[in-house]
């Protein structure tokens, strides 16, 4: 896990308290794969997120973006994750999902699949 190591230095140099946390890996089931997953890249967001995560946009007032049932960046669309909560990536498709305990994770489609679900109404498959 040498590229985890390098990332949590790198957080650490330039913000003393990181807005995520790691946890542990965990196998899950990827509704863009339709199959259980390892999903070796999971932490849980401490902090609201400030700056958006796909196009870089600073958000100018978090509880505007935040008070949204899903909140999402204003000028990309990329759903933005919840303080307190879990997230994983899919180790084989990419695919970030909201893993909450007991229940189906929840994708949250980044800016290709967002793109596929406005062209052809929901799907966010691969091809
Ligand atoms: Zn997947
Ligand atoms: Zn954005």
């Amino acid at each position: 896990m040498a590229l985890f190591g390098q990332k949590k230095r790198d957080a650490e140099k330039s913000n003393p308290a990181p807005p995520v946390r790691q946890v542990m890996g965990r196998e899950v089931y990827c509704a863009v794969c339709k199959a259980y997953r390892a999903f070796s890249r999971c932490w849980l967001r401490v902090a609201p997120v400030a700056k958006c995560t796909c196009c870089g946009l600073d958000f100018p007032s978090l509880e505007a973006v935040y008070r949204k049932h899903l909140p999402a960046c204003p000028r990309c669309g990329e759903y933005l994750e919840h303080p307190g909560f879990e997230y994983g990536l899919c180790d084989t498709c990419g695919s970030k999902f909201e893993l909450v305990q007991g229940a189906k994770p929840g994708l949250l489609p980044n800016r290709k699949q967002r793109e596929n679900m406005s062209v052809y109404g929901k799907t966010w498959s691969k091809d």
